[in-house]
């Protein structure tokens, strides 16, 4: 708060398409997609018109022992889209609950099997799940984490396959066959007590988008097969195309045991989740009710009308406007366009998965040295961008573009040169 003294919260006034507009009359372009949620656009008319008919029908209803047509139509719509196997799905109302959900789901399911002893989770360093205490404890990002650690569940956290580390002509699915020589002797090892592996596929967007090889999570679903451990997939930031492919389990061809959505799920409308999850899992809680074996987790506004809504319509353009496709030229646009960061002094790396790309700037190149946090020079090329009419939100010293995907080239251009410029005033001491 004291930082917005000097710097004001912005009032917005309006959406339309890729840009926000104040109550001063000036623009700016979302390139960061209002924190990766906006897929098509504010005011999408699609999605509004969607929201007005299910508005002039039912806003909200109570999710238990009553159900409504948009709720069933997006859990069988949610089930047709993701991997195969993923046949049932659970309502929550924001990424945190989804992965809370998936957690104690996971756990609950090996209890009612009988296996009381595992209850443990194995993640990723350098992992984001989210904020609420259990979401916290499987995440492992110190600035988020540090200061609630008395509070959280003990976990196991394994080294990552964050290919910003690779070797020199070490290629990314090299790296992270190697790094997962370091799961598989964890796994090997906990079995026993472990419950599930919870793991950002492709992207692990809050910890500075470092990104790894499809290969991992196909080593990784195997593992998991072999060691009779639970997958959880958190797809929360990398799901609905952001990484080139509807769904990044996609790319390693695998489907988890439970799948986490939300974000993008309703275009950035309204908040929703989704656990999608397996008939296996299902199995395990159905009985009857004296035997006390069912999952009781619910949320006051779980399944609401309006957001499942909002999400259907966001599927429909999804299936009719060819979205995955169209991206793959955009993705290629955003490479082109990011070229030449790759010689700026201050950038050590620029990296891209599909819809998200990454410039990760340092104090020098060669040694790779960071600046110091205390500097926050992300912070300037934040207030640089803004100032310029572009929305940039760095994560510590990486700036990256994660546009919604009805930017134009001329958009992309744009974004580009004013972080560029952003780059060059952060720089400068
Ligand atoms: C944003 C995010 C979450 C948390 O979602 P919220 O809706 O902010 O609670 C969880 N996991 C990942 C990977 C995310 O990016």
């Amino acid at each position: 708060m004291k930082d917005h003294e000097s710097f004001p919260l912005i009032p917005i006034k309006k959406g339309q398409g890729i840009w926000l507009e104040d109550f001063d009359g000036n623009r700016y372009l979302d390139a960061i997609s209002s924190w990766w949620v906006n897929l098509f656009g504010h005011a999408n008319p699609i999605i509004n018109e969607a929201l007005k008919d299910q508005l002039d029908n039912l806003e909200h209803v109570i999710f238990a022992g009553f159900t409504h047509e948009s709720g069933i139509k997006l859990a069988e719509k949610l089930v047709e889209i993701t991997p195969p196997g993923l046949s049932r799905c659970f309502y929550a109302d924001n990424g945190s609950s989804a992965v809370e959900v998936a957690l104690k789901m996971s756990f609950h399911y090996w209890r009612n099997q009988g296996q009381v002893q595992k209850t443990r989770f194995i993640t990723l360093e350098n992992s984001y799940h989210g904020e609420t205490l259990g979401a916290l404890a499987v995440g492992n990002v110190p600035l988020y984490k540090e200061t609630y650690a008395p509070l959280l569940m003990d976990v196991i956290t394994v080294p990552g396959p964050d290919c910003y580390y690779r070797e020199a002509g070490e290629s990314w699915a090299d790296y992270s066959i190697r790094r997962f020589a370091l799961m598989e002797r964890t796994l090997q090892n906990q079995c026993h007590t472990v419950s599930a592996v919870i793991i950002e596929p492709l992207v692990q967007c809050a910890g500075n988008m470092r990104m790894y090889d499809p290969v991992y999570l196909k080593l990784l679903r195997e593992a998991c097969d072999k060691y009779n451990v639970h997958l959880i997939a958190d797809e929360i930031a990398v799901g609905f195309g952001r990484t080139g492919t509807l769904f990044a389990c996609e790319q390693a061809t695998i489907s988890p045991d439970f799948m986490c959505l939300s974000k993008g799920l309703t275009g950035g409308y309204l908040p929703l989740s989704a656990v999608l999850t397996t008939t296996q899992v299902y199995q395990a809680f159905y009985d009857d009710y004296q035997n006390m074996t069912a999952f009781l987790h619910s949320h006051s506004y779980t399944g609401n009308a309006l957001a499942c809504r909002a999400a259907l319509a966001t599927i429909d353009i999804f299936q009719q406007q060819n979205i995955i496709q169209k991206n793959k030229r955009l993705a290629s646009v955003m490479t082109e366009m990011a070229k030449r960061f790759n010689e700026h002094l201050h950038v050590s790396e620029v990296r891209q998965t599909g819809m998200i790309l990454a410039i990760e700037m340092v104090k020098d190149k060669n040694t790779r040295e960071p600046y110091l946090w205390q500097e926050r020079r992300g912070l300037k090329v934040y207030q640089y961008a803004l100032s310029k009419g572009v929305l940039l939100r760095p994560l510590g010293n990486v700036i990256y573009f994660m546009p919604p995907y009805i930017v134009t080239e001329d958009e992309l251009m744009l974004i580009a040169e004013i972080a560029w410029q952003g780059i060059e005033h952060a720089v400068r001491d």
